[in-house]
């Protein structure tokens, strides 16, 4: 931990002075064009992956990237998620998993997960995407967490889709949905593109995509 709060007094005395500006420009409020939801996983840093500054990125973070589906229950990512597309008005909405999740070997075999209830509870929110992997392949096994995985972020798109602050934007081309799958060891980025149906490398994925105006 020393090094977390030495870490502050550096960021004071060498970080902040030089970006001084921004982080005066944001006191008062933020405008951010995206809202970022991605894994809790400690390896996974969504600004520096992405190259974006403070205020740039409406960031939402849990074990697996996982949105539940709406229901009249809330929730802190149903919350997030109302407030960053109704009140801010985010353009864009990436759900963006990882390779080597710990919640997704977690979903591969969730008899495993009996000595930690919530997290297994939680992880009910990926059976489809397990299902669907299953159903595919005849059983799950480790071979398929990589498959599982883009398979996961696609369910949470459709999850988001349900939301009625996401779907109100959606059929009004306010707003648009990503599916990327971030490579720790590569540092590579996959990305769902619509067109094909598959991920596909960044530069293609968005080759031919138009994207939603920032407002
Ligand atoms: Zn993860």
């Amino acid at each position: 931990m020393d090094h977390v709060i030495s870490g502050v007094a550096k960021f004071q005395k060498d970080v902040y002075p030089t970006k001084k500006e921004t982080f005066q420009k944001l006191a008062n409020g933020q405008n951010p064009e995206v809202l970022f939801i991605t894994c809790a996983d400690s390896r996974i840093d969504p600004n520096l992956v992405t190259q974006t500054d403070p205020g740039e990125l409406f960031i939402c973070r849990n074990a697996g990237n996982i949105v539940p589906p709406h229901s009249n229950q809330t929730g802190g990512m149903t919350a997030s998620i109302e407030f960053a597309v109704a009140a801010l008005g985010v353009t864009h909405i990436v759900v963006c998993g990882h390779t080597d999740c710990g919640a997704m070997k977690g979903a591969l075999n969730p008899e495993k997960l009996d000595s930690l209830p919530h997290v297994k509870e939680w992880l009910g929110h990926c059976r489809c995407a397990s299902e669907v992997v299953k159903e595919k392949h005849g059983e799950l096994t480790a071979d398929q967490l990589d498959e599982l995985t883009k398979e996961n972020v696609l369910q949470q798109m459709q999850h988001l889709r349900t939301h009625p602050a996401v779907a109100a934007k959606l059929a009004t081309d306010q707003v648009q949905l990503h599916g990327w799958v971030y490579n720790i060891e590569s540092g590579t980025v996959l990305c769902h593109n619509p067109e094909t149906g598959v991920f596909e490398e960044m530069e293609q994925a968005y080759a031919e995509r138009k994207l939603v105006a920032a407002k």
